[in-house]
Order: structure tokens, then sequence, then C-alpha cells
């Protein structure tokens, strides 16, 4: 008779949470700005995050929120200009900049790694045909991906 085989519980439920990404993902901003316009949406931030971006332009929160600010989609977001970019980006030729780079809100400095980008490998793809700095570049380890996610 042999002995039982202790099963390695604590290792195969660590296998079964294993996210797809698990490996790390590469990804170096490439400075193109797609992601900063081109199409509708919205850039949320904090009451901290406008505070910061306020005294970052010389102004006051209420001076800011009236000139850089609007509801859009129900939610309190940066402007967009009539081609739906970010009111804070410039564009140079083929290169793009944030004018608030140092204090952009923390939904920019998420992506790629956003809930709805990282669900599963295909929208990780899908989402880099329009991100040039996506699949290459940094090594992005699974923990900074999850402090990014929120997880
Ligand atoms: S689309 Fe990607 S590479 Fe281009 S600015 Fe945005 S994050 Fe950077
Ligand atoms: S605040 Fe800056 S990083 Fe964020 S969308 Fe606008 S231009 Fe892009």
């Amino acid at each position: 008779m042999t002995a039982d085989i202790p099963l390695r519980c604590g290792d195969s439920a660590r296998e079964a949470r294993a996210p797809w990404y698990a490996a790390g993902l590469r990804f170096s901003c490439v400075g193109c700005g797609r992601c900063c316009g081109n199409d509708p949406g919205t850039v949320a931030f904090t009451s901290v995050e406008e505070e910061r971006m306020a005294r970052c332009l010389g102004m006051d929160t209420a001076g800011f929120r009236a000139r850089y600010t609007w509801r859009k989609y129900g939610i309190l977001s940066l402007r967009e200009i009539e081609n739906y970019d970010c009111v804070f980006l410039r564009r140079e030729g083929t290169r793009a900049r944030c004018k608030i780079y140092p204090v952009r809100p923390a939904q920019c400095r998420a992506f790629p790694f956003w809930p709805e980008v990282m669900k599963n490998e295909r929208t990780w793809n899908s989402y880099s045909l329009s991100c040039p700095g996506m699949n290459g570049g940094v090594l992005h380890s699974i923990a900074e991906i999850n402090g990014y996610i929120g997880q």
C-alpha cells in the first residue's frame, strides 16, 4: 500500500485563479495620442485630481470646471474639442502630448490596463489594433497590472 500523496490544494486554487495575463504584458506609450482623441469619449476625474489639474494650470477649481469640463454620458468629464480630441491634447505632426501630463487623471495613467481592455486576450489584442504601444516595450507584471485594474 502506498502512502497518500497530499493534494496541493493551494497550488491548484492559485492556478485556477491565475488571469490570462499572469505572465505580464508588454506596453510602452509611443505618444501617438490616439487614445486621447479621434472618437467621442469621457475622461473622468476625482475632486483631488481636479484640484491638481487646476493648480497646474494656475486656476481655481471653479474656473477649471467651467472652462475645461462638461457632463457627458451622465458623468463629469474633461471636455473635447470639435474633432473629439481631449481639450488637453496637443498634436505636433505625428506626435501628440498631454498639456497636463504630470497631473493627468488616473483613467489616463491606467490605459491600456482598463477592465474592458483586460477582459481577455481577445479584447486586449483588439484594442492593440488602435494603440501601437501595446504588445511591445516594457513588460508590466501581473501585480502592476492588477494595481491599475484595481484588483
Ligand atoms: S494610443 Fe497607445 S501609444 Fe498612442 S498615445 Fe495612447 S497609449 Fe500611447
Ligand atoms: S488628460 Fe491628457 S492623457 Fe488624459 S485624455 Fe486628455 S490629453 Fe490624454
